[in-house]
């Protein structure tokens, strides 16, 4: 396969196509064809935008309908069928069992647009400038998002000052024991702790990109409590960990919390479709017309998309606790591995998003993704230090058996780089 052109006139900016150099052309489910015919097993799933897998037949059909029909594509934020059908399947399918009451704002098709619209929402109905992001956080590489975003790769980039954020340590941080939360309600409390009293707090539930570090339930709680008891809103990023990669259609649901503000995008259409949401609760709904606006709000092939993979997927809570079953054989094999290089590796993650980590400078992971990338699996690396495999299968189920095959190309994969260590 000739890359030559990739090279000579797409910018240094590039990046995936580096950890895999391959043209690919074709795709199904949770498998990927190159244009010389070879066959991948995805466990990257377009960094969580493909949870379905590629190409779903159900939501292909009525997507190639609606486009066979000439129905309307581009529309701004005017109605259409389309959009009028993604609005009541996600009351009925997602909010009203839930007894959530979100009302919602179609951003731009960006995930960071949906978090400079949740920023620049909370900023507006508190009157407040400084927002808390969390250490490891990943929100998106726009100036408003990427100030909260912690890595410093990302905001050596900006140019400019990236302010009115302050980083508090995630759950996990320094120890399994250290309460970051209480030392939060601390830092507020105190009138002399120089932290500026925050508009919001932003937070994914596990950091996808950050390395995969989970919150446990009780802190997100305690997070969420806290936020209530001061008035300082809680926006919670479910961008990468929704839309049933943690098990549930929301992270938040196994906490039991209600954001104030949540931020939907990759897997939302469930097609690779660009489409973004915020959920914002009714009463935070103080926006003017059009302020945050976008020409690519009205994606109707994506409100399409989105719309099936509601009404296929989530009517029927049996596959929410598929999808918690699946979790349950890459966790248990993961565990597996760890056992046999416990100096090594360990595991960390939930649901479908789960890590294998190493040390910092070991070279474990990022050998371990090439490695397997070379045995026909995509699976990619995250962290400050790409110190951790992560994985990401879909989340729906194929009859090809491509998680066990996938975790046993992941399995010789660690075998054959620690072998090398030695
Ligand atoms: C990917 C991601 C974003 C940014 O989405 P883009 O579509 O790349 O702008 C924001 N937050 C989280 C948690 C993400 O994983």
């Amino acid at each position: 396969m000739d890359l030559t052109v990739f090279s000579e006139l797409e910018s240094e900016v590039r990046s995936y196509i580096r950890s895999f150099p391959v043209i690919f052309d074709r795709a199904r489910g949770s498998l990927v064809w190159d244009e010389d015919g070879n066959e991948y097993i995805d466990f990257f799933c377009g960094a969580g935008a493909l949870n379905y897998g590629h190409n779903d037949p159900i939501i292909k059909e009525q997507v190639i309908d609606y486009l066979a029909g000439d129905h309307i594509q581009h529309s701004l934020d005017m109605a259409t069928g389309a959009k009028k059908r993604f609005l009541e399947s996600f009351r009925d399918i997602i909010l009203t069992p839930r007894n959530l009451a979100y009302r919602l704002h179609f951003t731009g098709p960006t995930g960071a647009n949906a978090v400079e619209a949740a920023l620049k929402l909370a900023r507006q109905v508190t009157g407040r400038r400084s927002v808390i992001a969390f250490t490891h956080g990943f929100h998106g590489v726009s100036l408003g998002a990427l100030a909260a975003t912690a890595n410093d790769k990302f905001r050596a980039a900006a140019g400019v000052s990236l302010g009115d954020v302050t980083f508090h340590p995630y759950d996990g941080y320094f120890d399994q024991t250290t309460d970051t939360v209480a030392q939060l309600r601390t830092l507020l409390d105190d009138p002399g702790s120089g932290l500026d009293f925050p508009a919001a707090v932003i937070v994914e539930t596990v950091q996808g990109e950050g390395g995969v570090n989970v919150a446990r339930a009780e802190w997100l709680r305690a997070l969420a409590a806290l936020c209530a008891e001061k008035g300082i809103l809680l926006i919670v990023d479910e961008i990468q960990i929704g839309i049933g990669r943690s098990g549930d259609f929301f992270s938040f649901e196994e906490a039991g919390i209600v954001p104030d503000i949540v931020t939907l995008s990759k897997s939302l259409s469930g097609y690779g479709f660009p489409m973004s949401l915020v959920l914002l609760k009714p009463e935070l709904d103080i926006w003017q017309p059009g302020v945050h606006s976008g020409t690519f709000r009205g994606n109707n092939v994506a409100f399409v998309g989105a719309a099936v993979a509601l009404e296929t997927y989530w009517r029927d809570p049996e596959f929410s606790r598929a999808v918690h079953r699946r979790a349950g054989i890459v966790a248990e094999r993961l565990d597996g591995i760890v056992a046999k290089h416990p100096e090594h590796l360990a595991r960390r993650g939930r649901g479908l998003l789960q890590g294998l980590v190493s040390a910092p400078g070991s070279g474990i992971a990022t050998a371990v993704s090439r490695e397997s990338f070379a045995n026909g699996l995509i699976v990619e690396t995250s962290g400050p230090f790409s110190e951790v495999l992560k994985l990401m299968p879909a989340i729906v189920d194929d009859e090809q058996d491509t998680l066990t095959k996938g975790l046993d190309i992941i399995d010789a994969a660690v075998d054959a780089t620690i072998a090398n260590l030695a």
